[in-house]
This record gives structure tokens, C-alpha cells and sequence, in this order.
């Protein structure tokens, strides 16, 4: 089968693996949808690796020994992890945050069927969602990076009393928030340096757009809330700017949750920018297993799911997925390895 793989010298190719075998409740699964995420920037720095990719729908093709839930020709949806499937974080769902993932190449001796990026993967039956037959597979793979990180925020804030949401930063993950905010019913602020990105946003329904960098940014964010700031901001350009940005945007008693990847540090004021306004910060990965029934009834009815994916590519063509997502003019790209 084809896998893609980084040399290291800045090119992308397919290599040619072995199709992984089911074990024990290890199922094979042809890959019909793999959306792009983050890789591109690992090919962008020229980095090396055996194996990418992380989101993906398909097909089962073969099984081990009898599943109680999964059978050969399901289409499901790859969750994005390799949980074991055991521990107390598992068996509440939140599959992501597992201390014990497993060791693929230690357990299977190879790459092959581990990254989604690639004709076929392999993975424990219960790191797979059915997908429901209304639910084409292009969009139930959205539940992973391009809609996930962002609904699971939008969970975590469902008890709180929130009229508008900021989205900070509309990449692939921030226009996925846009389209869970239109969906919820909230007013959708988006602040995102790109004019580019912007116009997604508006696209996606929405209600302004403003630049961070434009000083009246803030006003403009005041006057639609009426002096009172936004109950929730959820923040996806994964920078500090944004976060502060973000934060600074809040209502007394409102909610960050920082959904964009970093590593640098933000400082806080403990009495000045938490206790005396009140407010909270969380961070959120993905979304709990047992909210998928919820996702699936949002891909059905949210308006902008099809509009979230701009590029639909076979995976010969992953360069110009990269390209695209370098260059900003993507959301999300769909490839096809099959
Ligand atoms: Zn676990
Ligand atoms: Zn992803």
C-alpha cells in the first residue's frame, strides 16, 4: 500500500508498506477521506517522518476476531488517538488526554497503519465511530481537527450563559468554530490578521470580523456587546498574541478555552486578569466519544460544513495541499488515498 512519509530534505513522498493484518481487536480500515492538518509545517521545516497524519474516515476490511460492535464494510470515523482503552481517562470518553497510548511501532513491528495519510490503517476497534448512513465519509472526517477541537470547547461552555463567541484566529480549526458557534445560535466575532481568512469567516455566517492589529478592534467588539465583552472566546491561532488578545476581549466572569497549539508562555496577573474579573482558562483537545451522536446531528444540520473544505485532492497530490495550507488560502483539504 502507499504511505506518505517526510524524507527530511523538504520533499513529500509515498512509499510502498506492507498492508497491516488485524490482531485482537485490531481492525484494518481502508482510508477513503484523510484531511490535512498540521503536517504541512513539518515539511515546511524540512523535517523527517516515517509516518503522518491523524484524521481520517473509512472503511472496515478486516477483522481479527468478531467485533461486539464493528463489522467488515462499517464506515467509521479514526479517532485521533491510540488510547489503550482501559484506564479511568478512557473509560469516561476522553480518549485524547490517556496516559498510556499505545507504542505502534513497538506492538506491530512498522509504520504501516499507523499514520492516516495512507491507503490503509490500523487501529483498536474501539478508536472507531460508526458513521450514520445520512453522514457522507467527507464530512464525518471533519469530526476530527475541523470541527472537534472547537466543539468540545463549545461543550465544555454549554451550561454558561454565552450570546457571543470570539473565535480567535480562522484557520481550519477557527473556521470549524465558526461554523459550532452559527450552529449554537451564538453571535460570532472573528479576529484574524489575514483579510483572506476574514472573508472565510464571513462566508461561514460570521456576524464581524475584525483585525487584531486595527485599534478600534476593541470598541468594535464592545459595541456589539453591548459595553459588556464576550461571554466566551475560544482561542485557535494558537499564538500569544491571540491569547492575550482573546482574554482581553472577555466579559466579567467569562470563559478562554485555548484550543491552538503553543508552547510560549503567556503571562497573567492573577489579581488583575483573573480574580477581579472573574474569569476562567481552560484548554481543549478534541471532544468526548460519548458527544459524537451530537456532532453527527451538527455536521447533519450547521450550516458551512461542506464550505469548511476547500481543496479535494488525491494524495498523489499532497504538495498542493501543503502548498495551500502554507500559503493560507486553504480550510480544510480532503485527500484521498484510495
Ligand atoms: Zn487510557
Ligand atoms: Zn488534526
Amino acid at each position: 500500500m502507499k504511505q506518505v512519509v517526510l524524507p527530511g530534505d523538504g520533499t513529500v513522498e509515498l512509499c510502498d508498506r506492507p498492508r497491516p493484518k488485524s490482531h485482537g481487536d485490531w481492525v484494518v480500515i481502508r482510508v477513503e477521506v484523510a484531511p490535512l492538518c498540521t503536517e504541512y509545517k513539518r515539511w515546511l521545516g524540512g523535517g523527517k517522518a516515517d509516518w503522518i497524519g491523524h484524521e481520517a474516515a473509512g472503511t472496515v476490511v478486516e477483522i481479527d476476531s468478531p467485533q461486539h460492535e464493528i463489522a467488515i464494510g462499517d464506515r467509521v470515523v479514526v479517532l485521533p488517538s491510540l488510547a489503550c482503552g482501559e484506564c479511568d481517562i478512557c473509560s469516561q470518553g476522553f480518549y485524547m488526554h490517556c496516559k498510556a497510548w499505545h507504542d505502534f511501532e513497538a506492538e506491530t513491528g512498522s509504520y504501516a497503519g499507523r499514520g492516516t495519510l495512507a491507503q490503509y490503517v490500523l487501529r483498536p476497534s474501539y478508536l472507531l465511530y460508526p458513521i450514520p448512513e445520512d453522514i457522507s465519509l467527507d464530512h464525518a472526517a471533519l469530526s476530527c481537527c475541523g470541527l472537534g477541537p472547537t466543539f468540545g470547547a463549545m461543550q465544555k461552555a454549554q451550561s454558561r450563559d454565552v450570546d457571543t463567541v470570539l473565535i480567535s484566529g480562522a484557520g481550519p480549526v477557527g473556521l470549524g468554530g465558526v461554523v459550532n458557534g452559527i450552529w449554537r445560535n451564538r453571535k460570532v466575532i472573528v479576529s484574524e490578521p489575514s483579510p483572506q481568512r476574514r472573508n472565510m469567516a464571513t462566508n461561514l455566517g460570521a456576524h464581524l470580523t475584525i483585525d487584531p492589529g486595527d485599534p478600534n478592534a476593541t470598541k468594535d467588539i464592545q459595541e456589539l456587546t453591548d459595553n459588556e465583552g464576550v461571554q466566551l472566546a475560544v482561542e485557535c491561532s494558537g499564538t500569544v498574541a491571540g491569547q492575550k488578545f482573546a482574554m482581553e476581549t472577555l466579559s466579567l466572569l467569562g470563559s478562554l478555552i485555548i484550543v491552538g497549539e503553543s508552547n510560549d508562555e503567556m503571562r497573567i496577573k492573577a489579581s488583575d486578569d483573573l480574580i477581579r474579573t472573574g474569569i476562567s482558562i481552560e484548554g481543549n483537545w478534541h471532544f468526548n466519544r460519548s458527544e459524537y451522536d451530537l456532532m453527527f446531528d451538527m455536521i447533519r444540520n450547521a450550516y458551512g460544513v461542506d464550505e469548511l473544505i476547500s481543496h479535494r485532492i488525491p494524495i498523489t497530490d499532497i504538495e498542493v495541499g501543503f502548498k495551500a495550507l502554507a500559503a493560507g488560502t486553504a480550510s480544510k483539504v480532503l485527500l484521498y488515498p484510495n
